[in-house]
């Protein structure tokens, strides 16, 4: 069986959506995804940048974000002909561990909590696939990388790009 690694923010959790929330609500600003499209939330606001982290550094930001549209389904299928590892960077973020773990036995009961990988550096995956937002993490990855689109990464030109999970399954299960 080939495995697949799956980012969690921004792949499965649509994390950036609230960072805009909780910002529009702290400075009163309206402030849309299309708005940063090719960019981030800090870039167009600096001064964001520390609310950003504090936010981050929440212990109640991660548990309850939207799961994105179709992953559970497409994740599900996906896990009968491959192996599913979830794998996310949360060393930046520690006190998101519980929190994460809670978020992926609601929404994805199905996967074994053996196949939850919380890591600092994405490069000690060994995985066939890795999906993931960050082109970044792809760098000293053995696979294919997979760039899943994201607001930020949507400029980024010279990936295997996927735009939804409608995609991921048109590219793993036809
Ligand atoms: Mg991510």
């Amino acid at each position: 069986m080939k495995r697949i690694a799956i980012d969690m923010d921004e792949v499965i959790t649509n994390a950036g959506q609230r960072l805009l929330d909780f910002y529009n609500r702290d400075f009163n600003e309206e402030i849309t995804i299309r708005d940063v499209h090719g960019t981030t939330l800090h870039t167009i606001r600096p001064h964001a940048k520390n609310h950003i982290i504090r936010y981050l550094s929440e212990p109640t930001f991660f548990r309850d974000l939207d799961v994105i549209e179709d992953s559970q389904e497409v994740i599900r299928e996906l896990s009968e002909q491959y192996e599913i590892y979830i794998a996310t960077a949360a060393m930046e973020f520690p006190t998101s561990f519980t929190e994460k773990y809670e978020w992926l036995r609601e929404h994805f009961p199905f996967l074994s909590d053996k196949n939850f990988v919380f890591c600092g550096d994405k490069s000690i995956i060994h995985a066939d696939y890795l999906i993931d937002d960050r082109s970044d993490n792809f760098k000293g990855f053995k696979g294919q990388g997979i760039l899943f689109s994201a607001p930020h990464n949507l400029h980024e030109e010279g990936y295997l790009r996927v735009n939804s999970w409608k995609e991921v399954r048109e590219y793993f299960l036809t």
